[in-house]
């Protein structure tokens, strides 16, 4: 049994960053990682299955999980409401294990503030014109959404520099550096504590 007291890894950044696919190689690659499975009021994408990237609820469940106080944090993103929920997180971090959330700035402020031995990582694109074409290869989603979402990112980059929430920031040019960068920092981390 691993008497070590665990990890909680924040990883932020806009969408079309990249993101997503470092947390999926720090999931397959580092042993003891565990998925912080959030809970939104999003509508499920196609290929999406409930309690895997998400638990999908409606408003007023999300308003019973806040009266509860579930969560360690929540925002609302584009519209639609996003949060962590407690017991988990610490649960897994009792064990020792590394809980890997991926979450957005406004949520990471609320856990830099609750859980500051947390290490939080920000995600950057290279360039705005790599987060455009990354964005614009996604099918899943329309036209509309993928200008909101990049129209949001300058806001997401300032708010995130401002405001001293995260540790490092990690500019993901090559994929499979910025997992190592990662997976490095990590290693760091759980060795200093
Ligand atoms: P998507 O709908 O594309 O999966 O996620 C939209 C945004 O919500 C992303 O920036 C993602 O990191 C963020 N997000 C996902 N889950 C949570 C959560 O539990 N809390 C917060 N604050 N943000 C979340």
């Amino acid at each position: 049994m691993n008497t070590a007291r665990g990890t909680l890894l924040v990883i932020s950044g806009p969408s079309g960053t990249g993101k997503t696919s470092i947390c999926h190689a720090l999931l397959e690659q580092v042993p003891e990682t565990v998925w912080s499975v959030s809970v939104t009021t999003r509508p499920r994408r196609g290929h999406e299955q409930d309690g895997e990237a998400y638990h999908f609820v409606d408003e007023g469940r999300f308003d019973e999980l806040l009266a509860e106080d579930a969560f360690l944090e929540h925002a609302t993103y584009l519209g639609h409401r996003y949060g962590t929920l407690k017991a988990p997180v610490e649960q897994a971090v009792a064990r020792g294990q590394v809980v890997v959330m991926e979450i957005d700035v406004q949520g990471a402020a609320q856990v830099a503030a609750r859980m500051p031995d947390s290490l939080r990582i920000f995600i950057l694109p290279p360039t705005p014109e790599t987060l455009q074409a990354r964005l614009a290869g996604r099918r899943t989603e329309t036209a509309e959404l993928q200008a909101r979402r990049l129209a949001r990112a300058d806001g997401e980059i300032a708010f995130a520099r401002a405001e001293g929430i995260y540790q490092y920031f990690i500019t993901n040019d090559i994929l499979k550096d910025s997992i190592d960068e990662v997976i490095g920092i990590l290693k760091q981390e759980r060795e200093r504590t």
